[in-house]
């Protein structure tokens, strides 16, 4: 069960976590027009914690909105704060934080012209999405029945409520069948996205991520890009199949809530040695160095803030 805190952010006012309720005609609920964030903010020291790349996420919630026409009645300094003062409402040291924007009740069917846009912020205590074992030790992943929607069904870098249908399929498949994750093909059968994380591979000490065609630009991703080049690891953004997945060295999924965590097994073959290689260690150990404070290099993406 989530933990829950005490105060939700809604449409500007502070209130009680079990009264952030909404009418059952919420037009976001009927036809999945929602768009999301998933953010997280980790302790820095005992004064100071910090969110992680949050203009980043901002921008990305506003992207979202553009792409589905709809326009928020607030600014993105106003949603910066927000979800800033959600974190210190709650006293909340570290955790993850959920924007959320939905179409409210009004008029029903599908175009709608009046009814109000909503924003909530809510944020909890969070630990590893995949598991602690999983961060350590790596999980083990199915490759989906199921495809990465087409780039012209579904607009791949909106990050939208009613994307993560094709998601839930894919993860709920990949659980029932006894697999931690699930990863997606493209329609032309290369490798696309996990149900909520980037992919990585990592062959004869390269990093190869798919381009971002068809998936959602993680942030988590633009980060790993970025810290590969800075210690000297060739990065190639390009399509791959998934025996190359097969027989990578190593492989790791990458995400807000999943954080780096590394890939052991994919559909019953071992990645590597089943072991975390070295390449995804040295990603994981800097990727948490830095979110949590201790590499001073990248202090430009933390937002810091006190409770
Ligand atoms: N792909 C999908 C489908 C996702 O839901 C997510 C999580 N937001 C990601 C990739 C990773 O994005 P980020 O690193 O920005 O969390």
């Amino acid at each position: 069960m989530i933990q829950k805190t005490q105060y939700i952010w809604m449409d500007g006012k502070f209130i009680k976590w079990d009264d952030a309720k909404v009418h059952v005609l919420t037009h976001s609920l009927h036809y999945g027009v929602a768009p999301f964030e998933g953010i997280r903010a980790y302790e820095i020291d005992k004064s100071r914690s910090a969110v992680f790349r949050l203009d980043k996420h901002v921008d990305r919630f506003f992207d979202s909105a553009h792409i589905m026409l709809m326009e928020y009645p607030y600014t993105r300094e106003e949603i910066a704060d927000a979800i800033i003062q959600t974190l210190q409402k709650n006293k909340l040291k570290a955790g993850y934080i959920r924007p959320i924007a939905f179409v409210g009740d009004g008029d029903m069917g599908l175009y709608v012209e009046n009814n109000p846009v909503h924003i909530a912020i809510a944020a909890w205590p969070w630990g590893a999405y995949l598991g602690e074992d999983g961060l350590k030790n790596g999980i083990r992943v199915k490759i989906s029945s199921y495809i990465r929607y087409n780039v012209n069904a579904a607009m791949s870098k909106a990050k939208i409520s009613g994307h993560y249908v094709n998601s839930i399929l894919a993860k709920k498949e990949s659980k029932l069948a006894g697999y931690d994750e699930t990863i997606l093909l493209d329609e032309e059968g290369y490798v696309a996205e996990g149900s909520g994380e980037n992919v990585f591979i990592v062959k004869n000490g390269v990093l190869k991520t798919p381009p971002l065609t068809s998936i959602l630009p993680g942030i988590t991703r633009d980060t790993i890009i970025q810290l590969a080049k800075e210690n000297r690891i060739p990065v190639e953004e390009i399509r791959f199949t998934r025996d190359e997945l097969y027989i990578a060295d190593g492989a790791f999924l990458s995400g807000t809530a999943a954080e780096i965590t590394p890939i052991r097994e994919v559909d019953d073959r071992k990645i590597g040695t089943g072991k975390p290689e070295p390449v995804t260690q040295l990603i994981q150990k800097r990727f948490f160095d830095i979110v949590k404070g201790r590499d001073k290099r990248h202090k430009d993406w933390l937002s810091y803030y006190k409770v």
